[in-house]
């Protein structure tokens, strides 16, 4: 892979890592045993005296934040490996980690963080159920 395009990508990654981080912050803590990890903080809606529907009302709200949670930690996961890689082993950047063929680019600047080319997530993700 050509150096300017590893530099694009990695800037590429680390704007999304900022925003991803940023997202967390706004309703969960960083947790400070487990690096990458992050915990939802509780909502507190009204007062301490909650009434019952406001107890529900917080359990929703929380679940929902689990999920938004999860989704983006994955993402931030995925991101410092891809990050991690073009720290370390730039050299292994960009291959796919099944046939270690170069992943298309274009599919790169859609997501940098791809670890498969298109061929092999294709032929993945359609697995025939045996
Ligand atoms: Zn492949």
């Amino acid at each position: 892979m050509k150096q300017d395009d590893l530099i694009q990508f990695k800037k590429q990654l680390e704007e999304e890592k900022r925003f991803l981080e940023k997202d967390l912050l706004k309703f969960a803590d960083k947790d400070k045993k487990v690096k990458g990890d992050y915990d939802t903080r509780f909502p507190q809606i009204g007062d301490r005296s909650a009434s019952p529907d406001e107890d529900a009302q917080e359990v929703t709200i929380y679940s929902n934040l689990l999920a938004i949670e999860h989704t983006l930690e994955t993402r931030l996961q995925e991101i410092n490996e891809a990050l991690e890689k073009i720290n370390k082993h730039s050299e292994d950047f960009g291959l796919c980690e099944i046939c270690k063929k170069p992943i298309e680019l274009l599919r790169l600047k859609t997501n940098p963080a791809s670890k498969t080319c298109i061929n092999c997530a294709t032929k993945t993700s359609v697995k025939p159920a045996s």
